[in-house]
C-alpha cells in the first residue's frame, strides 16, 4: 500500500537534506532543552497531503523524548504529534484531501502496510511504524513533528478535523485523544455504568474523563493532586475524586471498579490500583515511565484481574474518535502559549501543572522567533 522502505544513510545536513524549507524547535541533547532548528522537508510526493501548522499540543511523551527517557532518542529532535492545520498542496493521487482543509497528524506517519496488524487498520502496532519525529522514514532521513511551521505527510496519516471543532483545542485529541479512546473501545470499559477509575489528571487523563462521561461511565479520578478536585468534579463532570495519597479513601473505594485507565507518566506502584477493581476489572498502563514497574500477581491472580497496556490507535479508529468527540463536542481543555514559552512549559507539565494541555501557537509566534 505504501512506498516500498528504501533505507539510505545520508550524511546530509537536516536543512539540506530536502528541498523544502522548514524550521521549528529542537532538542539538541537529553538536558531536553529546545531552542530554533532550522530544517527542511521533502517535496509533496504523490500521495502527500502537505499542510501549515497552526498548533501543536505539548504531550507528556514529548518531554520523555526530548530527555531521552526511553533510550530511544536521535537528536536534534523536532518533536510534537498533535498537530493541526489547513491543507496547502496535495499530491497528484491524493482521494481524500483538497487544499483548505483542515488536517491533523497525531503519533504515526508511516507503516508498512502489509503486515497482519497493518491489514487489521493496527498501523499503530506494525513492526515498521514510523513515528512522527525521530524516526527514520522511507528514504533514511529522519522524521521531524509538529514543533514546526510546516508538515508533509502520505495522506493514510492524514486525520481530517470536523468543521465544528476548533483547531487549538482539537489538536490534543491527534494523541491524547486516541490514546484513552481506544483502549475504552478495545478492553470493553465502555459499557454506560460501568465504574472507571482515571488515574492521573493531566493531559491524557482529563480527555479519558470526557470520553468516558459520553460514553455513559460512572468516572471516579484517581489523583495525587487535591487542588484539582473542583475541576474534575465541577468541570470535567467526574462523579468522584480520589486522593491516591489518602490510605482512607483509596481503602473505602477498594473493590469497586471495572476498570482503570492509567495515564501516569512516573514509576508508580500498581498493587493500590489493582487493589480497587473489582473481580475481572483490569488496569490499562498507559503512560510510559522511564523505568520499569514492579508487578504484583497475587493480587492480580485472587481477583481474575489484568494488567494492560495499549499504544494511541490505528489511522481508521483515529478518525473515528475524532468524529465521536465532534459529535459530543469533546474537546481538550488548553492553555495556548507562544513558542518561546515552551521550556517552561515543559517544566510545568513535569511539576503537574498544566489545566490540562498546553497548545503551542505555531502560526503567530514560531515565524517570528526564529
Ligand atoms: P501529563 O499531562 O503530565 O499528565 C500526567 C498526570 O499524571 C499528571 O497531571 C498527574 O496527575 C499524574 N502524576 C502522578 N505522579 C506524577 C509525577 N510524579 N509526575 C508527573 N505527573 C504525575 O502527561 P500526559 O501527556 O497525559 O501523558 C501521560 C503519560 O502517558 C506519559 O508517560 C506519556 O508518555 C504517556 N503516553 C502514552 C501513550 C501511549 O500510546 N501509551 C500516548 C501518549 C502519552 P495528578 O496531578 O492528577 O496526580
Ligand atoms: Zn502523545
Amino acid at each position: 500500500m505504501f512506498t516500498s522502505r528504501e533505507r539510505k544513510q545520508t550524511e546530509v545536513s537536516p536543512g539540506q537534506e530536502h528541498p523544502k524549507k522548514a524550521f521549528g524547535w529542537a532538542a539538541r541533547d537529553s538536558s531536553g532543552v529546545l531552542s530554533p532548528f532550522k530544517f527542511s522537508r521533502r517535496e509533496t510526493g504523490e500521495k502527500d497531503v502537505r499542510f501549515k501548522v497552526l498548533y501543536c499540543g505539548i504531550c507528556h511523551s514529548d518531554i520523555h523524548m526530548a530527555k531521552n527517557d526511553w533510550s530511544t532518542t536521535t537528536y536534534p529532535v523536532v518533536p510534537g504529534h498533535e498537530l493541526v492545520g489547513v491543507v496547502t498542496e496535495v499530491g497528484c493521487k491524493v482521494k481524500n484531501f483538497k487544499v483548505g482543509d483542515r488536517v491533523g497528524v497525531g503519533c504515526i506517519v508511516g507503516s508498512d502496510g502489509t503486515c497482519d496488524n497493518c491489514v487489521h487498520h493496527l498501523e499503530n502496532y506494525c513492526p515498521n511504524v514510523i513515528q512522527t519525529y525521530s524516526s527514520e522514514y522511507y528514504d533514511g532521513t529522519m522524521t521531524y513533528g509538529g514543533y514546526s511551521n510546516n508538515m508533509v505527510a502520505d495522506e493514510h496519516f492524514i486525520v481530517r478535523i470536523p468543521d465544528n471543532l476548533p483547531l487549538d483545542c482539537a489538536a490534543p485529541l491527534l494523541c491524547a485523544g486516541i490514546t484513552t479512546y481506544s483502549p475504552l473501545r478495545y478492553y470493553g470499559l465502555d459499557k454506560p455504568g460501568m465504574h472507571l477509575g482515571v488515574n492521573g489528571l493531566g493531559g491524557l487523563g482529563h480527555v479519558a474523563v470526557k470520553f468516558a462521561k459520553a460514553l455513559g461511565l460512572n468516572v471516579t479520578v484517581i489523583s495525587t493532586s487535591p487542588n484539582k478536585k473542583k475541576a474534575a468534579i465541577e468541570h470535567l463532570h467526574a462523579d468522584a475524586f480520589l486522593l491516591s495519597t489518602d490510605q482512607d479513601q483509596m481503602q473505602a473505594a477498594v473493590g469497586t471498579m471495572d476498570g482503570i485507565i492509567d495515564t501516569v507518566p512516573t514509576v508508580r506502584p500498581l498493587e493500590p490500583l489493582i487493589n480497587l477493581l473489582k473481580t475481572n476489572g483490569k488496569v490499562v498502563t498507559i503512560g510510559i515511565a522511564a523505568k520499569p514497574l514492579d508487578l504484583p500477581v497475587l493480587p492480580l491472580d485472587l481477583g481474575r484481574k489484568m494488567i494492560a497496556g495499549s499504544a494511541i490507535g490505528g489511522m481508521k479508529e483515529t478518525q473515528e474518535m475524532i468524529d465521536f468527540a465532534a459529535e459530543h463536542n469533546i474537546t481538550a481543555d488548553i492553555e495556548v502559549i507562544p513558542i518561546d514559552y515552551l521550556n517552561t512549559a515543559m517544566e510545568r507539565v513535569v511539576k503537574k501543572d498544566v489545566r490540562f494541555r498546553f497548545v503551542i501557537d505555531i502560526e503567530n509566534t514560531l515565524n517570528s522567533s526564529c
